[in-house]
């Protein structure tokens, strides 16, 4: 389960503090020593566990704190509204623009979860939106990625548009909005390419299909499992495409964390949802507050 080594070790210093009728400045340094470890050790980013330890040692040190009835209690509360705040505060809702279609590009690296998080996607926003999305295959290089969409189309009843891998991936996606246009398809949710690393070429043609389909929404999709790098991906796509949120998969898995927690304050952009199966209704809006509950117990 993700988070549960962050999650123990958090309780146990929160429950030290907890109990303490009077709390000291050396209780809160010792507090935020264990907890700057906890979270280097969950894979957080450093500059993200320094400014959150700063940020809560400021609050707690507070005079109105420690003089308060119950210091231990409001150091926890800081400690969660911290936490938070870290993770982007309120829920980011996904942009669905005002005029259809609304056009939504899906990027990322290989093996990340783009082509399963584009059909999840279409689902939610078919039930929750009542919508009627299409998906488009975009990534013309991987074999079987075609296949592998029209598998999710076809198990969610959507429909997907695909001109085969002979056809750049830009005119595949100007043909692919003139049709959604033509059949009244409101939402256009475009499935592009991945490498195993961030290319030139990658980026110049994600770049281009910015360009063509002007998307209200491009959603990075990161691997929860793969912590620190995830971060490094979300900087460098964020940096080329200005993308507008992510998606951080596989949080079902026993990851330690630390991408959940450190890609907000890295990107300034928000996680919008998290993947929670591999199944299609397997994917839930990112609440910060209800992680940070859910990490500290
Ligand atoms: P793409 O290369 O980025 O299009 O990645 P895929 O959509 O093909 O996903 C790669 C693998 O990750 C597949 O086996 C998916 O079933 C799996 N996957 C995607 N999202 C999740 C998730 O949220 N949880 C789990 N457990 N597996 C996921």
């Amino acid at each position: 389960m993700a988070f549960e080594g962050l999650g123990e070790r958090l309780q146990v210093t929160m429950d030290r503090i907890k109990s303490k009728g009077k709390v000291t400045e050396s209780d809160v340094k010792v507090m935020m020593r264990e907890v700057r470890l906890a979270l280097l050790e969950a894979d957080v980013n450093f500059k993200v566990v320094k400014q959150f330890v700063n940020q809560v040692k400021e609050r707690a040190l507070g005079s109105d704190v420690m003089q308060s009835l119950t210091p231990g209690q409001q150091v926890i509360k800081i400690v969660r509204e911290e936490l938070t705040d870290l993770m982007g505060g309120e829920n980011q809702r996904i942009n669905l623009g005002t005029k259809p279609p609304t056009v939504i590009m899906m990027v990322g690296l290989q093996g990340a979860g783009k082509t399963t998080t584009a059909g999840k996607l279409a689902l939610h926003l078919r039930k929750n939106f009542n919508k009627k999305p299409m998906l488009v295959a975009g990534d013309i290089y991987r074999p079987a990625a075609i296949d592998q969409l029209e598998t999710v189309g076809r198990q969610i009843d959507v429909p997907v548009f695909s001109l085969g891998d002979q056809v750049k991936p830009q005119q595949i996606v100007t043909e692919a909005l003139a049709h959604a246009k033509a059949e009244h398809l409101d939402t256009v949710i475009i499935d592009t390419a991945g490498r195993l690393h961030i290319d030139e070429n990658l980026m110049n043609e994600l770049k281009d299909i910015k360009e063509i389909a002007n998307p209200h929404e491009i959603m990075l999709v990161v691997d929860a499992m793969t912590g620190q790098d995830a971060v490094n991906v979300a900087e460098s796509f964020n940096d080329l495409l200005d993308i507008t949120g992510v998606t951080l998969t596989k949080l079902d898995g026993d990851t330690r964390g630390g991408a959940a927690l450190s890609i907000r304050t890295v990107t300034e952009k928000p996680i919008k949802f998290v993947g929670m199966s591999e199944k299609m209704d397997g994917l839930e809006a990112f609440h910060p507050d209800r992680m940070a509950q859910r990490i500290l117990g």
